[in-house]
């Protein structure tokens, strides 16, 4: 093993025991990284999927640089600013009608949180003694305690497995499955048994991300969202990463024309630039909660809950959204992308080639397919190597790029890709 490294900094998902060398960038600009040296990645992950129109959007880095000149930071409980107050009803606005609240905090993990909680506080404060959440196989919603207990257990949350709580895991809807699915959905819905029966069932729609780019078809998530309706079991949405157009709408429920229950937000929409998320909820939640009764309070909070720099980023993002051709812009990378796809698949090696939207992934054959296939750390040193920054998950790659990234960009990374078929073998 190599000597530990002399940075003090250990990075998420990083085993430094591998001594992989860790590039240091020095700026962004539209779809790539540079170091000081001049060097240049093209960001095919849109890092870690947030950068939605492209790294320092000038509009998006006017607004952070007003908003800084004029108010930092402010506690938002019992306080409030214009840049939340226009967020929030723009959000309402862009949304369908049922969603009518918003409450803000900052990562992807933590609006997850807060769904989760406000869908329990929901049940307890109707007096309901509901507490069971539903989940589907191969889920990640993100790191925290609780949001690895919705998710898929395994390797990466073995070691804090006894804290996580029981959850109903739903099979995941496989091509020709899909019946199964719902049935298993239906079944847990209807459990009425004490402790059984369900709070909420919390799905990222359309696409399972981290779990492996696992695509499954609009009607499906649709009858999801029926089955819990009928049961009154709350729907959560999970578009932390769908949202933002990735999946080819703004958001992935608008191609179902699913109106969940409550809704999580949050990597585009600053654009990428800042930290910050949402959870959108109906009217009903918010009203479990709305009493003189200060016991009845939704209790959750973080320090820079709604920041005012980065509310003013995602305002600037959705003025992007009305005054430029991001549709256009995501239905022209979607095609760039299906053609890419569509060559690199004619090759044995290439497995399971999938596209929703502009996420384009497929597998490579190995013997040891899965999370910790050996293959993985190759390939990403290999990609660093060709001028990509990609990430593969496990023996998946996946390519999820700035809306903003050029044809040749683009090209350039499937060519790196292409030849990345040849260190598998
Ligand atoms: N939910 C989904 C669907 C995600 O993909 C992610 C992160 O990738 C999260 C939640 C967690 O977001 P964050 O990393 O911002 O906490």
């Amino acid at each position: 093993m190599t000597p530990p490294p002399p940075s003090p900094v250990w990075h998420p998902f990083t085993q430094h025991g591998l001594g992989e060398p860790i590039p240091l960038i020095d700026r962004a600009a539209g779809a790539r990284l540079y170091d000081a040296d001049g060097n240049s990645w093209i960001d095919a992950i849109s890092s870690w999927w947030v950068t939605t129109h492209g790294h320092a959007h000038p509009r998006i880095m006017a607004a952070i640089r007003a908003q800084s000149e004029r108010l930092d930071q402010l506690i938002f409980a019992g306080w409030t600013h214009e840049p939340a107050e226009t967020l929030a009803a723009e959000l309402v606005r862009i949304t369908p009608d049922p969603l009518t609240r918003v409450f803000f905090s900052d990562s992807g993990s933590t609006s997850v949180e807060v769904a989760l909680k406000m869908a329990l506080g929901y049940w307890f404060n109707i007096g309901a003694a509901r507490h069971r959440i539903l989940v589907l196989e191969h889920s990640y919603h993100g790191d925290t305690i609780g949001t690895m207990s919705v998710g898929e257990r395994g390797v990466y949350n073995r070691a804090w497995q006894p804290l996580l709580f029981d959850v109903g895991t739903i099979p995941f809807p496989h091509q020709g499955m899909e019946q199964a699915t719902l049935d298993a959905l239906e079944a847990a819905c209807a459990a009425r048994d004490a402790g059984d029966a369900p709070a909420a069932f919390i799905v990222e729609p359309l696409i399972l991300g981290a779990g492996g780019m696992l695509i499954y078809p609009a009607w499906v998530l649709a009858e999801m969202r029926r089955i819990c309706a009928a049961h009154g079991v709350l729907f959560i949405a999970d578009e932390v990463m769908t949202g933002w157009g990735r999946t080819g709408t703004r958001f992935a429920c608008d191609q179902a024309g699913v109106i969940p229950d409550i809704v999580c937000l949050s990597k585009g929409l600053t654009g990428g630039a800042l930290p910050l998320a949402v959870t959108l909820c109906s009217e009903p939640v918010f009203q479990a909660h709305y009493s003189p009764d200060r016991a009845r309070t939704f209790y959750h909070s973080s320090s820079y809950t709604a920041n005012p720099i980065a509310c003013a980023a995602a305002n600037a993002n959705l003025a992007i959204w009305r005054d430029e051709p991001v549709q256009a812009r995501i239905d022209t990378l979607a095609e760039a992308q299906a053609a890419h796809l569509s060559i690199l698949s004619s090759d044995p090696r290439v497995e399971n080639p999938r596209r929703l939207g502009t996420i384009a992934a497929f597998d490579i054959k190995v013997s040891d397919a899965g999370y910790l296939s050996t293959l993985t750390p190759r390939l990403i040193a290999f990609y660093r190597d060709q001028g990509v920054l990609l990430r593969p998950l496990g023996n998946s790659v996946y390519v999820m790029p700035p809306y903003c990234t050029t044809p040749d960009e683009l090209a350039q990374v499937w060519t790196a890709i292409a030849a990345s078929l040849d260190i598998a073998g």
